[in-house]
């Protein structure tokens, strides 16, 4: 039987990942009557196995990709040089360590505030962890995510990386599949190609790395497929080659034998045995309660559900942001809504594929025009041989306002918060081209974009400048 521990909480977190330690943020400011539980390994999601080590793998894989421009350049002996992949793990994973430890000194700081266990709901005010029945005002669940893996595919034991795996390996395979080509999957096998693994590409959806512009992904998809094969819209099986050391892939026609395959089908939220069902409320057919996104609340109810665990918008600075909002409404009387931030997706490829606002799929194209740049002759990118990739923006064809963008752009993570900035603050395409662009610069390409844009719309002034009064000046009036 477990014990019952008398004190009341005002608030417990479930999960001490990035959204956990953003609503830990809020919390602690304005109570101590809290505990924060974590099971399994302290230190985020985000730094430990998600996005720090696959930056910094990618970082690794880039730097030695560059090598292939480097005669273009007139710099001799490129094809000299060599790749020490247990190094290029070991800096990963020694990196990583010092993003893990600055995580894990605000944990480490709360002494008995921060326990280790398993956590279990019994109810809307009671949380059981390492066999205690703890009370609660409000409770916080910010359990995270795992990547999905086939049951079916469990027994195929080492041979079955995920990115929980990846960053641990001392070496890596000659040879590798990656099976799910969303954003995750298509960074890693491009960095695993990159660093001179043979990688395919498998991927049961014709779009890939989040993007919904068909015109985008063929680009995408065209380009990544000069790196490494790419088989794409059938679903892809595996099968153990019995007495070799190797795997056997399957999707449609293609067969490929591979040493590994990464496993990048999606996350699945850590909700197996939180107990939500004890709550009262209905449950969708994944198990996940209503949850309000402008409030994080579940239902009306004293609990919350906040970061990738309710499978809303699986990104860091989103955890974090519902963390920060389940933190702030645990603790107050009234709820309080918060509008949520622009959509922004990036996938570190390269180039690199970003999604911002609307996305191309949820917008109905008679009512937006498109502006669309080719990098391929664009002046910077060309300078850099970094000159592949399409950039599209999607306006309002009545008023010209904004509303989304698509691309596979060289360093396209600057102009998508750029854009970001745009479609948040309602800019319209006459906006931004009013914008200085300094010379010779990728925004650039961005604005041959918008002009493509604008030239589409009811024309607005005979230039990209805003006209201004008289200057009350002889001279220049
Ligand atoms: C390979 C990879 C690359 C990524 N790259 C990017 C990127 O470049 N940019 C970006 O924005 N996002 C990226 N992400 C996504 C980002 O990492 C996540 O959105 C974010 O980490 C989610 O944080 P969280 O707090 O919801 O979950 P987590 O950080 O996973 O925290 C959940 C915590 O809860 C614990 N827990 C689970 N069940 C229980 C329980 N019953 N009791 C107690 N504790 C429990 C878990 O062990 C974990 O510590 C990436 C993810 C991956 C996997």
């Amino acid at each position: 039987m477990a014990e019952h521990t008398e004190e009341t909480l005002d608030v417990i977190i479930i999960g001490a990942g990035s959204a956990g330690l953003s609503a830990l943020r809020e919390v602690r400011k304005r109570t101590k009557r809290f505990l924060i539980i974590n099971d399994g390994p302290w230190g985020t999601t985000c730094a430990r196995v998600g996005c720090m080590p696959s930056k910094l793998l990618i970082e690794a894989a880039n730097a030695f990709h560059h090598r292939t421009t480097f005669d273009t350049f007139g710099i001799q002996g490129a094809d000299q040089l060599t790749i020490d992949i247990t190094r290029v793990m070991q800096r990963v994973r020694k990196l990583r360590d010092d993003f893990v430890a600055s995580t894990l000194a605000t944990t480490q700081a709360l002494g008995a505030r921060a326990i280790s266990g398993r956590a279990r709901i019994l109810g809307p005010n009671q949380v059981l962890v390492n066999d205690k029945n703890l009370d609660a005002k409000k409770i916080i669940i910010a359990t995270g995510s795992r990547p999905i893996v086939p049951v079916k595919w469990q027994a195929l034991g080492n041979h079955l990386l995920t990115t929980d795996t990846l960053f641990e390996q001392e070496e890596l395979p000659a040879s590798m599949a990656v099976v799910g080509m969303g954003p995750i999957g298509v960074e890693m096998a491009q960095a695993l190609s990159r660093l001179g693994i043979k990688v395919a590409g498998f991927g049961s959806n014709k779009l890939i790395g989040g993007l919904s512009d068909p015109r985008i992904n063929q680009v995408a998809v065209d380009l990544l497929s000069q790196e490494f094969p790419l088989h794409l819209g059938e679903k892809a099986e595996l099968i153990p080659e019995p007495g070799k050391n190797c795997i056997f892939i399957q999707a449609g026609d293609i067969n490929v034998s591979v040493d590994k395959v990464l496993v990048a089908l999606g996350r699945r939220p850590n909700i197996d045995d939180i107990g939500l069902e004890t709550l009262g409320i209905s449950l969708n057919e994944q198990g996940l309660p209503p949850v309000n996104p402008e409030t994080m609340q579940i239902a009306d109810l004293p609990v919350f559900l906040a970061g990738d665990v309710n499978d809303h918008i699986p990104l860091l600075h989103e955890a974090a942001d519902e963390g920060h909002i389940a933190g702030l409404n645990a603790v107050r009387k009234e709820i309080v809504c918060f509008r949520r931030r622009t959509p922004l997706g990036i996938v570190f490829s390269d180039p690199t594929i970003a999604t911002i606002g609307e996305h191309f799929r949820l917008l109905n194209e008679k009512n937006i025009v498109i502006g669309e740049v080719n990098f391929d002759r664009q002046g910077r990118a060309r300078a850099a041989q970094r000159n592949k990739g399409v950039l599209r923006v999607y306006a309002e064809s009545e008023s010209g306002r904004l509303l989304g963008s698509e691309m596979c752009a060289p360093t396209g993570e600057h102009m998508a918060h750029l854009l970001a900035l745009a479609i948040d603050r309602s800019l319209t395409v006459w906006d931004l081209l009013r914008l200085p662009y300094y010379h010779p610069v990728l925004e650039e390409g961005l604005r041959t974009a918008l002009r493509n844009l604008a030239a589409q719309l009811p024309a607005c002034s005979e230039s990209d400048l805003a006209s201004c009064g008289p200057f009350n000046a002889d001279a220049l009036d």
